[in-house]
């Protein structure tokens, strides 16, 4: 199959040339399709300290262990959630691109270009990687789920992780881009539950996996809907914090 897939990928290189989602220098050999050496480095990548609950960077110092503004009024049902980027600059205009231009070919960059962190890297590994899921008249539309494709890839690249789509969104909510932090909690509490015929370990640690965590409202309803049925290691990643 080598040759194929180098034949598939000589054919596309031709039809679409390939250039960096961040610096738009042309690509030749470089290991990730879309994503240069150069433009990794220039990515918004969080680093320690950061927030032991939510994963955002600490940005001067903070007192207590609830201290981080982005996530104090959040008891969050996941443990811990480590993000690799902040959702800023080229970091957010590749997620847009992902969710809404039909390019989900950069979800596999993007994570493994976070995957470079050891942070996130440790925080994943051995684990089973659960997608946020989308509601599935969602899905035909976007024709995929970055959630899904992130997961499966950060599965790929990490030993003895693996993905499990064990989640379903049960009906469809408003997007969440224009409320607030309870609004937001509002709009999710409920929507997921794992899918029929899908079960969980008690043993088995799950790490919640989605593109983007904004207030946690989110990975926090995928988390409780994972508890309800059983888990009691559930913890939470997404590859930009904003
Ligand atoms: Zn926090």
């Amino acid at each position: 199959m080598g040759w194929l897939a180098d034949l598939d990928r000589g054919f596309l290189d031709l039809c679409f040339p390939r250039d960096c989602a961040v610096t738009q220098a042309t690509m030749d050999d470089e290991p990730l399709r879309h994503l240069s050496p150069a433009g990794i480095d220039l990515l918004p990548r969080i680093l320690d300290p950061r927030c032991l609950s939510c994963g955002h960077p600490f940005e001067g110092i903070l007192e207590g262990d609830r201290a981080c503004p982005h996530c104090l009024d959040l008891r969050p049902a996941f443990g811990r959630a480590v993000c690799a980027f902040r959702a800023r600059g080229s970091a957010r205009r590749i997620v847009h691109r992902i969710k809404y231009e039909r390019c989900p070919f950069l979800a596999d960059d993007l994570a493994a270009a976070a995957v470079e962190d050891e942070v996130f890297r440790r925080h994943l590994a051995g684990s089973v990687l659960v997608p946020v899921p989308l509601h599935a008249a969602r899905r035909r539309d976007r024709g995929y789920n970055q959630a899904e494709r992130i997961a499966e890839r950060l599965a790929s690249l990490i030993p003895g992780c693996r993905a499990e789509a064990l989640l379903r969104k049960q009906h469809e909510t408003v997007s969440q881009t224009r409320l607030g932090r309870q609004e937001r909690r509002k709009n999710v509490a409920g929507a997921f539950a794992v899918a029929q015929g899908r079960s969980v370990d008690p043993a088995t640690r799950y790490v919640v996996i989605d593109d983007v965590l904004t207030t946690g409202a989110t990975l926090h309803a995928c988390a409780i809907a994972l508890r309800q049925a059983g888990a009691e290691l559930v913890d939470a990643a997404a590859l930009c914090h904003g």
